[in-house]
């Protein structure tokens, strides 16, 4: 289990939940995105018991996760790895340098819409991660999709929120992350 109060160190939760870790593989050779990570699980884990969190922090592995929970079924040690993943993307996000920010920025506000919309809404969430992030040049580099996308019919202004659909589902999440 995951530390509840603040790590003194930012993997300090993940080390301890990591310990009994021996390094089998069986976690990544089960995982359906390990081919599309620039590392394996097995490694991430390796690096989060050292406390590498600027070699974590380069890696995109860890956003790839789609919290799927084969790993976790699979661990011979029992080890509750897409919550250490969940907790790996939360310690770089608030932790991390630019990049770490960026990618929390985005993965939060895509959650948001989905919550809010019920699917995601491309249009309100790169408005509000474009706002988030505050930087005219990141605006501009996505300048030219977005008018490929335009061009191509394919900016659809924002639908109105489905009501209600999703919003029981993530509340229990919310409830289920503050009893672990
Ligand atoms: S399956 Fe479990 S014990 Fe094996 S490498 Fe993955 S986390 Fe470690
Ligand atoms: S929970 Fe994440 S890391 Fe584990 S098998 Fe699924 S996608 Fe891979």
């Amino acid at each position: 289990m995951l530390h509840e109060t603040r790590p003194a160190e930012p993997l300090s939760g993940v080390r301890d939940t990591l310990s009994a870790c021996m390094q089998c593989g069986t976690c990544s050779a089960s995982c359906p995105n390990a081919a599309f990570m620039d590392m394996t699980p097995r490694k991430l884990w390796r690096l989060a018991q050292l406390g590498m969190l600027d070699e974590i922090e380069r890696s995109e592995a860890f956003w790839l996760c789609s919290s799927c929970y084969t790993c976790t079924l699979r661990c011979p040690r029992g080890l509750p790895l897409t919550q250490v993943m969940a907790e790996i993307k939360r310690v770089v996000a608030v932790h991390g340098g630019r990049t770490g920010r960026r990618h929390g920025n985005f993965y939060r506000l895509f959650l948001n819409n989905v919550e809010k919309y019920g699917r995601v809404q491309e249009s309100t969430l790169m408005t509000c991660y474009l706002a988030a992030m505050g930087s005219p040049s990141l605006a501009l580099s996505f300048a030219p999709v977005g008018l490929k996308l335009a061009a191509k019919g394919k900016m659809h202004p924002p639908h109105s929120a489905m009501k209600g659909t999703l919003k029981p589902l993530f509340a229990k999440v919310r409830e289920m992350e503050a009893r672990s």
